[in-house]
């Protein structure tokens, strides 16, 4: 598996689409710039790794686009150091543009082929999540939290309650709600008791699976 100019050189392309699309935080910018995506891909689809579109990978799932990743993570507002549970590790593409801004990554999958492909992916490349975990991303993960910031990969019919009650005060919440299309939304926990509520644009996810099978 190789990095080569061609692909740091699609690369950039890509980061001035994203751009162009209206991310700012240079840090998720400059994520998107390192990470060689042609690698969390099957071979079939080297091709179009640096195109700005989600593509399948195994499981009947996919590795979300990259302006989706950088939304998500501009979202999240992300400072190195921060507490970060992503719920749907799929390919660990996300979870790598987390751990490149610095960021300490607990991340949930509950396809147990993905789960074991990634968790071995990952440090291969030298990305080092705190924790992966094969299990149920509704129930968040109680043991590690509060979290400074949660977000979720998958698009969910409703939010999790187990998920905001693992924000710390202050932490945010970012998640596509919805069952076709999904609204992104984004919870900002402002006491014990009390979450601001921000709703973005409309995006498309893969759902987020209740029961595992
Ligand atoms: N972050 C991933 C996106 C993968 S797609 C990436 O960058 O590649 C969403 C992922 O969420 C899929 O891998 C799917 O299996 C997983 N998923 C769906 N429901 C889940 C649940 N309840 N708990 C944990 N993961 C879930």
């Amino acid at each position: 598996m190789t990095d080569t100019f061609k692909h740091k050189g699609l690369r950039q392309q890509l980061v001035k689409i994203v751009e162009s699309k209206g991310i700012k935080d240079q840090n998720v910018l400059d994520a998107i710039g390192k990470i060689p995506r042609h690698l969390f891909m099957d071979s079939g689809f080297l091709d179009h790794a640096y195109q700005d579109k989600a593509f399948p990978i195994a499981a009947n799932q996919t590795i979300s686009q990259p302006y989706t990743v950088a939304y998500q993570t501009e979202l999240l507002q992300i400072s190195p150091g921060d507490k970060i549970l992503e719920i749907g590790t799929g390919s660990g593409y996300q979870t790598a543009v987390l751990l490149e801004m610095g960021a300490k990554v607990y991340s949930i999958e509950r396809q147990q082929e993905l789960f074991k492909k990634t968790s071995k992916f990952l440090p291969s490349i030298g990305y080092r999540a705190k924790k992966l975990v094969f299990g149920d991303g509704y129930k968040g993960m109680p043991e590690e939290a509060p979290f400074k910031g949660i977000i979720v990969t998958a698009g969910a019919p409703g939010v999790p309650k187990a998920l905001l009650s693992q924000l710390e005060i202050g932490g945010r919440l970012v998640i596509p709600l919805g069952k076709k299309v999904q609204t992104m939304t984004l919870f900002i926990r402002k006491s014990e008791k009390d979450f601001e509520k921000h709703e973005f644009g409309e995006f498309r996810f893969v759902p987020l699976l209740e029961d595992k099978n």
